[in-house]
């Protein structure tokens, strides 16, 4: 039977936290629907004092900052971008149209074709997240998105210029240095300067993440990509130094984002913990990674291997590192989750930054209904269908049926006028 060592906030808790950034988001988006461009302004204002006569920057502007960019970092940054490319390009090409016969001269299809317009949020409150650049505008443009947009924040007032530089290098054709939920929702439903989008994709903190499931509807949405989470499975093999440097790592995010790790081995646990502890006195970002440890940090120490994924399927987090003696058990057997990383020779920051899967991934439980941001996020599978002559009139005798036992007479109609037409049958009325 599991049993907690060290558990976080209550769900109780977490609720209203959740029921507070409802209200505000709400009341951000109603500012924006009835003011636009004015409202937008006066959010970047309050938020990020910023206040800019125009949050998009020129071509110029944009040239002047990526030439200040170091050209390690560029160097860097091509290369994280070019692993994000290659396996994008890869699972593109794993999703085909089709067109089968699937009854005698009835011919049925399907085309993926890529939304027209997509805004791509990139985070930067706390650090300017220079991956989710290539994560979403790379990422859609792979897909085939022609206008593809994006905004990031301003962090303290200051350009993040290597962000500006990775969202340039990615493909943006309109890049707005503007963030926060008035960002989501001006790329959603437009202002005066901002001509709106099909889908708005990309990660963000919980007022990102409520102002994309508030908008939802009037706008396509790629996930629910909150406040990372990090799960961590171990056993008696596992070493408690890399599993500590792996809970924290992911728990600098922000003081809401849980870590938490699931072991069958109690010593294992206890060793974590101590760990924990000693590296917190030396990590730089301990003031933030501290707090969300201690208020949303859990240990669960498992009977065996098969609890082990009980409880992370309930958990259903959005990282799941797995350093047991046999990883391959859990890619075998879990089923909810937003990534795996199987054994300690890779980690999460891998997938975070540069090994080429995506990191736009569900938080908050959403990994029951969805995996990560990927090609297929920007793709409509949409169907068509044709029929000969014949099979018209012989689908329609079906059809007719049916729409008789449903009482709709209008769609019986329309069958009844096929079997007519090209099965040269004149009684049928
Ligand atoms: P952010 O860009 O998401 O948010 C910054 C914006 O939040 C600011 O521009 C501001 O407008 C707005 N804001 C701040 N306080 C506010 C308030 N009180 N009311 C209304 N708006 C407010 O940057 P961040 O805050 O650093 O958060 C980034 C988040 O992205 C982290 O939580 C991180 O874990 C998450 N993330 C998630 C994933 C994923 O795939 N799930 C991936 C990467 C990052």
């Amino acid at each position: 039977m599991m049993k907690y060592i060290k558990q976080g906030k209550s769900d109780t808790e977490l609720k209203e936290a959740d029921a507070k950034v409802k209200e505000i988001v709400s009341g951000i988006i109603k500012n924006i629907e009835a003011n636009g461009d004015v409202a937008v302004r006066e959010l970047s204002e309050k938020f990020d004092k910023w206040a800019p006569e125009s949050f998009r920057l020129t071509e110029a502007q944009i040239a002047e900052i990526v030439s200040a960019v170091p050209e390690q970092t560029v160097n860097d940054i091509k290369f994280a971008q070019a692993q994000i490319k290659n396996f994008a390009t890869k699972q593109r090409a794993s999703i085909q149209d089709i067109e089968y016969e699937t009854l005698p001269g009835v011919f049925l299809g399907h085309k993926n074709i890529p939304v027209n317009s997509a805004g791509c949020y990139i985070p930067g409150g706390r650090y300017p997240m220079v991956a989710s650049a290539h994560m979403s505008i790379l990422t859609a443009k792979v897909a085939g998105v022609k206008r593809v947009i994006a905004c990031t924040p301003p962090i303290n007032g200051k350009v993040p210029a290597a962000t500006i530089c990775a969202m340039h290098l990615a493909g943006a054709d309109e890049i707005y240095l503007l963030g926060g939920v008035q960002a989501v929702c001006a790329m959603a439903i437009g202002t005066e300067t901002i001509q709106p989008v099909d889908i708005i994709v990309g990660p963000g903190n919980a007022y990102v993440a409520e102002a994309k499931k508030q908008l939802y509807g009037r706008v396509g949405i790629d996930l629910f990509a909150g406040p990372t989470e990090v799960l961590v499975i171990a056993d008696e093999t596992s070493d408690a130094e890399i599993v500590a440097t792996d809970l924290l790592g992911q728990a600098e995010h922000g003081p809401t984002s849980p870590a938490c790790l699931i072991t069958t081995s109690e010593q294992l646990a206890n060793e974590t913990l101590v760990e924990i502890e000693k590296q917190l006195l030396v990590l730089p970002t301990a003031d933030i990674a501290g707090v969300a440890w201690r208020d949303n940090g859990s240990v669960i120490v498992v009977a065996d291997e098969k609890e082990a994924v009980e409880v992370a399927d309930k958990l259903a987090y959005e990282h799941v590192e797995v350093l047991t003696k046999d990883p391959n058990y859990f890619l075998h057997n879990m089923t909810n989750y937003g990534a795996l990383f199987l054994g300690p020779e890779t980690n999460v920051a891998y997938g975070d930054k540069v090994i080429g899967t995506n990191h736009t991934l569900p938080t908050n439980k959403a990994a029951r209904y969805t995996g990560g941001l990927w090609v297929g996020k920007f793709l409509k599978n949409c169907t068509y269908q044709r029929c000969t002559p014949e099979a018209g009139a012989f689908i329609g005798g079906y059809c007719m049926r049916l729409c008789e036992i449903e009482g709709f007479m209008g769609h019986r109609e329309q069958a009844a006028l096929r079997v007519r037409r090209y099965g040269k049958k004149e009684e049928v009325e």
